[in-house]
């Protein structure tokens, strides 16, 4: 990737790759969505207590609560922390979501963040005594799958796949119907926290059916550059809340059973864009310099199997026929097959598990063919796509956090160089020995 040449800056606002009969419906729900400010969101509208599961939660104030995911007498009713924000004035609740798959750690780390007094401290982004409107926040929807490391819920089942529920259905179905009935159908937001699946790694994106008014301004409000199109697959939240006209998206980033940092600062990146869009907290949000609007993208799956050697990850800018990774076998060593950008565009998704059989997904890939340039503007040395939000100092970490670690002993020699410099004076070749510097 190295020896790229960068290309002049212009600004520039990018919707592509979406068919044109997608666009005009897109530009129809969106000429037909009235206006995002509602009466009772108004300045002036009556607000005060509001109750989550028999709980009374104040204005100006934060209480986490406990939701049994299952309302049973006997046995274990898996309650989950809720942390609610209800603030001073009147505006909109929103509902941000991790870990509805239990091993998917980016949007459980993103909300404990959020959680934190460096957020909810007096005078910070989200101190209640300045907010309007209620936030809800739920570091890890599927508590049970968390402790066991997994995707599912004990019964198998994937929580995303069960919405909205039923009382009377699986246990995961009763589940979904819990989640439904207290955190879901009264939000006026909802973001969806993600990582890949195990196995792969994506860089930040936003999923989104955009002819869905409200959920196309909401991702726009998130600020990242990378928007996927796409009704939601049958049974999960996202579909559930669009079918009752609740702006929903699904963030993703990272990969399971991994904490990615850029990752997890892109997603608070983007709640803070949001809850700024709404005009719940102060401030401007930050605006990406563009954004690329995508109905379509490939999975490239390895034709053959072995080991799968990645020369590239989640989020590198191709040309095609740049080398995207190689497969070889242990047992037929000396034959290798590369797999390569089949056109110029973006690799949004990557494996990261070695163990390969033809078919398994290698990666996932958006054809960029006529903006690529656009993209090649804003990457970093390692060829990768600099996502906005993932160059800023992680704002949830103060002077006052940092730990400082105290080493006792002293120098050999009185000096702290001296030891190096006797080693680089006996030392015939300096090259290998700048290698500990
Ligand atoms: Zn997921």
């Amino acid at each position: 990737m190295a020896g790229r040449k960068k290309v002049k800056k212009t600004k520039v606002r990018v919707a592509h790759e979406l068919p044109k009969r997608r666009k005009i419906a897109i530009q129809e729900a969106l000429a037909a969505h009235q206006t995002e400010d509602r009466p009772e969101w108004d300045r002036t509208a009556v607000w005060g207590n509001i109750k989550l599961f028999r709980k009374t939660i104040k204005p100006g104030t934060i209480r986490t609560i406990l939701l049994p995911l299952l309302e049973v007498d006997l046995g274990d009713p898996w309650p989950i922390p809720i942390t609610i924000l209800h603030g001073v004035r009147p505006g909109p609740t929103i509902t941000i979501l991790g870990g509805i798959h239990g091993d998917e750690l980016t949007g459980a780390s993103a909300c404990t963040h959020l959680l934190s007094n460096s957020f909810t401290d007096v005078g910070k982004p989200l101190d209640p005594k300045q907010l309007a409107g209620t936030i809800r926040i739920v570091p890890v929807v599927n508590l049970p799958g968390y402790r066991g490391k997994s995707r599912y819920f004990p019964d198998g089942r994937d929580l995303n796949r069960n919405f909205p529920g039923d009382y009377k259905g699986s246990t995961t179905k009763r589940v979904a119907a819990q989640v439904w009935k207290y955190l879901l159908k009264d939000s006026d937001a909802i973001i969806d926290l993600h990582s890949a699946a195990k196995g792969r790694s994506n860089m930040p994106q936003l999923r989104v059916n955009l002819a869905h008014a409200g959920s196309n301004i909401l991702a726009k409000a998130f600020g990242i550059e990378i928007l996927l199109d796409s009704k939601a697959p049958s049974g999960s939240l996202r579909k559930a809340a669009n079918e009752h006209d609740i702006p929903a998206i699904t963030y993703e980033g990272g990969g399971a059973n991994l904490i990615d940092n850029t990752t997890v600062k892109v997603a608070i990146h983007g709640v803070l864009n949001v809850l700024k869009s709404l005009r719940m907290i102060p401030g401007k949000p930050n605006r990406p310099r563009f954004r690329v609007l995508a109905s379509g993208s490939r999975w490239l799956r390895a034709g053959e199997g072995g080991l799968l050697d990645m020369f590239v990850s989640a989020g590198s800018v191709m040309r095609e026929g740049e080398v995207i990774a190689t497969i070889s076998d242990p047992a037929t060593p000396g034959l290798t097959v590369d797999i390569v950008a089949p056109e110029d565009g973006l690799l949004v998704g990557a494996a990261t598990n070695p163990f390969t059989a033809s078919g398994m997904p290698v990666g996932h890939f958006l054809p960029v063919s006529k903006h690529i340039s656009l993209l090649e503007e804003q990457i970093d040395s390692m060829g990768k796509f600099i996502v906005c939000g993932s160059d800023e100092k992680p704002s949830w970490r103060e002077e006052t956090d940092v730990s400082e670690v105290a080493l006792d002993g002293e120098w050999s020699g009185g000096s702290v160089d001296s030891e190096w410099v006797n080693a680089v004076s006996n030392q015939k070749n300096l090259d290998t020995y700048q290698e500990f510097e």
